[in-house]
């Protein structure tokens, strides 16, 4: 049988997951979770660069995101989930890379300036936080990963660790690490429901997997739609306007999305009737995962206690990797 390809992807506990999420990296995890060997990393040092004043925020959001990762339909049994604290071997293949990266690229990295810019960063950076990019390849690289499904925002990330690993492998004249693949859930962020350009776990934009009908109901009434439009008869604009942006994701319906579209445009619906329908759509898909969610909310000891034992299993990996490094770096002596 042919070996199995191997995914690596995750989130940092920061908060609960949302529909980026689902839409961004989560489905396509729990889809390709047979075809692949699939490796989920809850990243708990990551979250703490911009957290380090705040751990018990961290500590409390892994069994979230646990709880998040059953609801999204991934299966414990399948794919391996493990918690970053666990595998120390991710920070000795960070440091043996950060040869390879620069400052300049670091600072030109777009998903970096951005970032800062969003934390308020720009005048004082943590130097964890600006690492971060480098620790990020160091995760995937820790299984040597094929392919990372993740959202958009990410990929100036996985750019980086490719360089990285044509130049660790070049330097050392080796081909030891696996040059890896992004695989985008969806073509853009998925924006907030305020229209800010990324729903954000802490950007108080974003609709949780965890909400309740009536808070996704709540949510859905508020959504950005075109402000100039006071009254049903005006015209309306779609571009920008978030209730179509979100049928567009969830509506499978296109024809009667496009409908809706164009009376929008006539000045012949009310936002009612497209969030009312709205409601319905999304409500259906995330029933389900809302329904999961709540069992996952009884099986937090037992979800916890397999992220240790996946966190085990790819410590073994990662050293074997590590290993080979060190041997092309002439730093192994045992
Ligand atoms: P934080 O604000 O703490 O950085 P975050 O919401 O950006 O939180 P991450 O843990 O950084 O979440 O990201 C986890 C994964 O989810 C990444 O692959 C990221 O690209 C993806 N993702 C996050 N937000 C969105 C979004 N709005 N649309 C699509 N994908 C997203
Ligand atoms: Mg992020």
């Amino acid at each position: 049988m042919e070996k199995k390809k191997r995914i690596l992807t995750g989130d940092r506990p920061t908060g609960k997951l949302h529909i980026g999420h689902l839409l961004g990296t989560l489905q396509n995890r729990a889809k390709l979770q047979d075809e692949y060997e699939e490796f989920i990393i809850v990243a708990n040092v990551q979250a703490l660069a911009d957290n380090f004043d705040n751990p018990g925020k961290v500590r409390e959001n892994i069994e979230e995101v646990l709880c998040d990762y059953y609801a999204s339909g991934l299966d414990f049994g399948k794919a391996t989930v493990f918690l970053q604290s666990e595998v120390p071997e991710i920070h000795e293949i960070f440091i043996y890379l950060s040869n390879f990266a620069t400052v300049q690229q670091i600072q030109h990295n777009p998903t970096i300036k951005t970032e800062m810019a969003q934390k308020g960063m720009e005048g004082s950076t943590p130097l964890g936080f600006f690492l971060y990019p480098i620790h990020q390849t160091a995760d995937i690289l820790c299984v040597n990963a094929d392919l990372v499904p993740v959202g958009v925002d990410q990929a100036p990330m996985v750019e980086d660790t490719r360089e990285l690993t044509r130049k660790f492998n070049k330097t050392y004249g080796v081909n030891i690490l696996n040059e890896p693949q992004a695989l985008f859930g969806v073509e853009v962020n998925v924006p907030g429901i305020d229209g800010g350009e990324k729903m954000g776990k802490s950007l108080n934009n974003a609709i949780y997997l965890s909400d309740t009908e009536e808070e996704l109901r709540k949510k859905i009434f508020k959504v950005y739609t075109d402000p100039n439009r006071i009254h049903a008869t005006d015209p309306g604009k779609i571009e920008g306007n978030i209730a179509f942006v979100y049928h567009d994701l969830f509506n499978d319906n296109k024809e009667e999305v496009e409908e809706m579209k164009d009376r929008y445009r006539e000045g012949k619906i009310k936002d009612v009737e497209v969030k009312e329908k709205l409601f319905e759509v999304m409500n259906e898909r995330l029933t389900p995962i809302r329904e999961r969610r709540l069992e996952a909310e009884g099986m937090k000891g037992e979800l916890l206690a397999k992220a240790l034992e996946g966190s085990n299993k790819v410590s073994g990996i990662a050293r074997g990797i590590a290993d080979q490094m060190k041997e092309a770096m002439l730093l192994k002596f045992k």
